[in-house]
C-alpha cells in the first residue's frame, strides 16, 4: 500500500514526504500523534486573531541558500531580523551581549577600558562563547567573563536546563556567544523571514501532494509494530518491507530497554492584551528575575496588523513522559552521558536496515530549523535520490 512510512510532520518528516513524493512518486503515510502538521513549528490565530507560536517563538534563520530556495517553493516571506533584550539591573539590554550591552552596564569608563581590550584580543565583529571567555587571565576580561556569566547566563542556564552552564555540552550556551560589535541583532544569519501565512500554511503546503497521506490523531504505536531482533515491521497487522522513517524520540522507539533519555520540557503561559504592544522588543530574556525565562510578543516579529496583542511567557521543567503536564520533550539535554546513551540507541537502531532516523529527537541534536531542513534534504539525497538507489 504504502512505499515509506514517516513517523511525525515536523520538518523532518515533511521534507522527506515532500520529495520523496514528488521526487520518487512513492506513496507516503505519515503517522502524527498530534492533531495539526508543523511538529513544534507549528502556528496558528489564537481566540483574539493574532497568529501565534504553539510551541514557542520559531524565528527562522540561515545562511543556507540552499534551504531558503528549497522553501521557498512553499511560501513567500516576511522579512524580519530578530531582536533581543534582557531584563538586567533594572534596564532592558541587547541580547547576546555586546559592546551596546557594555555601555549600558557598566560605568563609562571601565565599559571604554574594556572595549578596547575586547577588540584588541578578538577584533572587532568576533563572536566569543562565554566559556571561552571564562578562561581569560587577563584581569579585566576575567571580570568582565564572571560578569556576563553572572548576569545573562547562569540564572537562566538553571532555570532553562536545571543545571550550571560548565554542566552542559558549551555548543549551548555558545549559540549565543559575546558579541564584539554594535549590532544588536540575535542572529547574523543572511536569510532572517517568517513564512508571510505562517508556518502551518507553509507545512500545508508542503504536503499537499496525493501520494501523501497523513494519519493524524494516532501514535505510531497504534498501526506499527517493530521487531528488532527479527528485524521486522509489521504495519496494519502486515509486514511492511519499505523504508520507515522515524522523527520521534529514539528511546520511545526502542521501549526505553537501555533506560530513558533525558529532555527538558516547557509550559507556555499565552497571555492577550487590548493594547497595541505589550513590551519594546519581540523578545524579552528574564536571566535573574521571574520563573520563565522569556517573553515573547509575536506581533511585533509577524509584522501582523490586527488589534491587541498576544504574549507568551516560557517556563522550562523537566520532561516526565508519564505526567500530561510534562510529556513533550522540547530539548534533549546535551551532556556526555546522555550523549553516550544515544550512541548505543544509534547502535540498535543501525542493525535494522528498514529504520532511518532524523530529526531532533530521533538524532538527539539541537537542530535548529534550517539544520532539519537541510539534514532531510541530505538523507533523501543519500537514501532515495535515484542515483543512490541504483548503486
Ligand atoms: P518536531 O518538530 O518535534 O516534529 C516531530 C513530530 O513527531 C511531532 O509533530 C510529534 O508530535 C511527532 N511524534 C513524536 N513521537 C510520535 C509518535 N510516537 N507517534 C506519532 N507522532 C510522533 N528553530 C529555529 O530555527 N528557530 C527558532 O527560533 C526555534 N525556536 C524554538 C523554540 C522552541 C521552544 C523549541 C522547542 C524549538 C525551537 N526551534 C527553533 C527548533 C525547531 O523546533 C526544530 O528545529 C524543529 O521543530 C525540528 O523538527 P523535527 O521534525 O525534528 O521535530
Ligand atoms: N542563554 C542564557 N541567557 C540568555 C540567552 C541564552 O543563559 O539570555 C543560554 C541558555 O543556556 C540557553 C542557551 O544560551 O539555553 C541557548 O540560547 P538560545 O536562545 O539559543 O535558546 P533556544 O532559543 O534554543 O531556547
Amino acid at each position: 500500500m504504502f512505499d515509506v512510512i514517516i513517523v511525525g510532520a515536523g520538518f523532518a518528516g515533511a521534507v522527506l514526504a515532500e520529495r520523496l513524493a514528488s521526487q520518487n512518486d512513492y506513496r507516503i503515510l505519515i503517522i502524527e500523534k498530534r492533531q495539526h502538521v508543523g511538529g513544534n513549528c507549528y502556528d496558528n490565530h489564537d481566540e483574539n486573531g493574532v497568529l501565534v507560536h504553539r510551541y514557542g517563538p520559531h524565528l527562522f534563520h540561515t545562511d543556507n541558500g540552499h534551504v531558503f530556495r528549497y522553501l521557498s517553493q512553499f511560501t513567500e516571506w516576511n522579512y524580519y531580523e530578530h531582536e533581543v533584550l534582557a531584563y538586567i539591573d533594572g534596564q532592558y539590554v541587547p541580547v547576546p551581549f555586546n559592546l551596546n550591552t557594555l555601555e549600558k552596564l557598566l560605568p563609562a569608563g571601565l565599559s571604554r577600558t574594556i572595549e578596547d581590550k575586547l577588540i584588541h584580543r578578538y577584533g572587532y565583529g568576533s563572536k566569543v562563547p562565554i566559556m571561552a571567555l571564562r578562561n581569560e587571565n587577563e584581569s579585566e576580561l576575567k571580570f568582565l567573563a564572571d560578569f556576563v556569566y553572572e548576569k545573562m547566563f547562569v540564572n537562566y542556564t538553571a532555570k532553562q536546563w536545571g543545571c550550571k552552564p560548565e554542566d552542559i555540552a558549551p555548543e549551548v550556551t555558545a549559540r549565543v556567544p559575546v558579541h564584539i560589535s554594535r549590532d544588536n541583532r540575535y542572529f547574523q544569519d543572511r536569510y532572517q523571514a517568517l513564512p508571510k501565512h505562517g508556518y502551518a500554511a507553509l507545512f500545508g503546503k508542503m504536503l499537499d501532494h496525493p501520494n501523501i497521506k497523513l494519519l493524524m490523531n494516532a501514535d505510531y504505536k497504534d498501526v506499527v509494530s517493530i521487531d528488532n531482533t527479527n528485524q521486522s515491521i509489521t504495519a496494519f497487522g502486515q509486514v511492511f518491507n519499505g523504508k520507515f522513517i522515524y522523527t520521534g524520540a529514539i528511546d520511545e522507539l526502542f521501549e526505553y530497554s537501555l533506560g530513558e533519555l533525558p529532555y527538558r520540557s516547557l509550559q507556555f503561559q499565552f497571555e492577550h492584551f487590548h493594547k497595541d504592544y505589550y513590551q519594546k522588543a519581540t523578545t524579552i530574556n528574564y536571566p535573574n528575575n521571574h520563573d520563565f525565562t522569556r517573553i515573547t510578543e509575536f506581533k511585533r516579529a509577524s509584522g501582523q496588523i490586527v488589534a491587541g496583542t498576544t504574549i507568551l511567557k516560557e517556563f522550562p521543567q523537566d520532561y516526565d513522559r508519564r505526567d500530561n503536564q510534562k510529556n513533550i520533550p522540547y530539548y534533549p539535554v546535551f551532556t556526555e552521558k546522555n550523549t553516550e546513551l544515544f550512541k548505543q540507541y544509534k547502535a540498535l537502531a543501525n542493525t535494522m536496515d528498514q529504520l532511518i532516523l532524523v530529526g531532533r529527537l530521533a538524532e538527539y541534536r539541537y537542530y535548529d530549523m534550517d539544520d532539519i531542513v537541510e539534514r532531510s534534504l541530505q538523507v533523501f539525497k543519500e537514501h532515495f535520490e535515484a542515483s543512490s538507489i541504483e548503486n
